[in-house]
């Protein structure tokens, strides 16, 4: 028999939960179909080393979560389900080659100490720009949580217009055009500050040198150290349970192994879902697909929106991402000091002519000679996710190409991830041992994941990109996933895009999932 619900949605990553949680609670029946054996797309937590070991499979940092718009309306219903937070005082630091590290935590006497070491200058401008954040963060966070209409754009505009005139307005739009390269050269005179903050935009596909990526650098700065990070109290995976325990408390549902093979359509209105197995599934009002553009496109086939499936289809994604997850017997000693073992995330990410190098090699398919390696530390801040004294690593390679035209270092002669991921993990893990020499050695369990593993896992994450399309300006802001439908529309009637392809993007923000629901439930 079929089964019928007003909501069907396609995938049960953080957006589609956040979605399905507001549609159900202004009275609509959703149903969410996940192709996966567990819901949370690229927000899961599993034993992937060894027993006891807990890592996070991919988001291991929930501060967007933890501070979206989603959680001011849902916080309390999510923490009556059993969200808990760890709040993480120290969020990032950087190692260098010279044996110096500069950190940024909440303390922020002690984080203006790390940067007067480096230059008095910067450690002033730092001030300032600390000082001046609330203001700016008010504008900011207001653009980035806004849909992307012609009314909340003129909003935005009119009210930094009203606050500080033509010229403050202007200084706004330049500064969101910059490249993080010429933000951070043009404020701060330290090439260790520079490194540190650069290395932020290499969590998306802002490279020192693409314009439009000097706000994440400075996002990061500001808000890690006025707030710090969070993490999921057990694992990130806490958020994912508690989203769905809160759909089901309001009559939701959500099938695992269940993966969509096609929207069904009747003239130019889609009216459901076909499961793989063959199993049909009407949808009353939406039907909402949370993949990757390209996927909708071969999902509506034979619905004719040429243009509208060309654009999808030439929607473009970043660099992918590898991912070593690491049991291990103790924190890394690094070299640089005991203290970088306080903070949760340590870059490994020496310069921006390094990281612009990196980006460039990733982007010709070359697998990079000195890639960014994010170590995420998250058992310092829980240990309940390892056993006593032991601690689970984060490892990030950034960034990897999704498929392999050569070797940047002229070393690794495969040409599929298949027989390249683990020379490239022996890489990364030179590289983690150059900086804290002895960590092999702790090393008690991994688990190597290439790009196409994440792919293969969660067909989201084409070519292993983690943020499910380049941010880049040509595909952000109005433009994503395409001009005229930066609201998740789409040319077929009741159908919905959501998820990180759509406005505001990547990242556990969840905002592409909450504007989608409030435009489809009036608010
Ligand atoms: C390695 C990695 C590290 C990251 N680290 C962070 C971080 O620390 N902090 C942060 O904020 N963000 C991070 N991100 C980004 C962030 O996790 C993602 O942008 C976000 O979780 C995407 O959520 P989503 O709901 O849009 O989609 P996803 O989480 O990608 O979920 C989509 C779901 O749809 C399912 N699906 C797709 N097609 C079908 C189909 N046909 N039928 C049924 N199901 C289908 C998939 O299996 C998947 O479960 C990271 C991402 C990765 C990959």
């Amino acid at each position: 028999m079929a089964q019928e619900y007003d909501a069907v949605i396609i995938g049960a990553g953080h957006n589609s939960l956040a979605c399905a949680v507001h549609l159900a609670k202004r009275g609509w029946k959703v149903g969410v179909f996940e192709q996966a054996v567990e819901p949370g797309g690229a927000v899961r937590t599993g034993e992937y080393t060894l027993p006891g070991f807990r890592h996070d499979w991919a988001a291991m940092n929930l501060s967007l979560f933890a501070g979206s718009g989603f959680m001011k309306e849902y916080g309390t219903a999510l923490a009556g389900q059993g969200l808990d937070f760890v709040p993480v005082d120290k969020p990032f630091t950087s190692a260098f080659p010279d044996g110096r590290w500069l950190g940024v935590s909440t303390d922020a006497a002690a984080t203006v100490a790390g940067i007067r070491a480096f230059s008095e200058r910067d450690a002033e401008t730092w001030q300032k720009l600390a000082k001046a954040f609330p203001g700016e963060a008010a504008h900011i966070f207001a653009l980035l949580g806004a849909p992307m209409r012609k009314r909340a754009i003129s909003s935005f505009l009119w009210r930094l217009w009203r606050e500080r005139g033509l010229g403050g307005a202007l200084d706004m739009g330049r500064f969101l055009a910059m490249s993080p390269r010429a933000w951070l050269e043009e404020t701060f005179e330290s090439p260790h500050l520079r490194a540190t903050l650069g290395a932020w935009g290499m969590h998306l596909d802002f490279a020192p040198d693409i314009a439009g990526g000097a706000l994440f650098p400075y996002l990061e700065a500001m808000a890690g150290s006025a707030f710090g990070m969070v993490l999921g109290k057990g694992g990130a995976d806490v958020m994912i349970r508690a989203l769905v325990a809160e759909l089901e408390a309001r009559g939701g549902s959500v099938t695992c192994g269940a993966p969509v093979a096609k929207v069904v359509h009747r003239g130019r209105k889609a009216r459901g879902v076909e499961l793989a197995n063959g199993t049909q599934v009407t949808a009353r009002r939406a039907v909402i697909a949370n993949v990757a553009p390209a996927a909708l496109v071969r999902l509506t086939e034979g619905t004719r929106n040429a243009a509208f499936d060309e654009r999808m289809a030439r929607f473009a994604h970043a660099p992918g991402t590898m991912m070593l997850h690491l049991a291990m017997d103790g924190l890394p000693d690094w070299a640089a000091g005991e203290a970088l073992k306080s903070y949760a995330y340590v870059h490994l990410a020496p310069s921006l002519d390094q990281m612009a190098r990196t980006y460039a090699q990733a982007k010709a398919g070359l697998l990079p000679d000195e890639p960014v390696i994010v170590v995420g530390q998250p058992t310092v801040f829980d240990p309940s996710r390892a056993p006593e004294g032991k601690h689970v690593l984060w490892m990030q390679v950034r960034m990897v190409p999704g498929a392999i035209q050569g070797d940047a270092a002229g070393q690794i002669t495969a040409a599929d991830w298949v027989d390249a991921a683990e020379p490239m993990a022996a890489r990364a893990l030179d590289i983690l041992e150059r900086y804290a020499p002895g960590s092999r050695a702790k090393i008690l369990g991994q688990r190597i994941v290439s790009p196409p593993d994440l792919e293969a896992d969660n067909p989201n994450l084409v070519g292993g990109d983690q943020v499910c399309g380049s941010h880049h300006l040509s595909q952000h802001f109005l433009f994503r996933p395409a001009r005229g439908y930066s609201d998740g529309s789409t040319p077929i009637e009741a159908l919905h895009l959501t998820g990180a392809a759509v406005w505001p993007g990547g990242g556990t923000g969840a905002g592409p999932g909450f504007l989608l629901a409030q435009r489809l439930a009036g608010k």
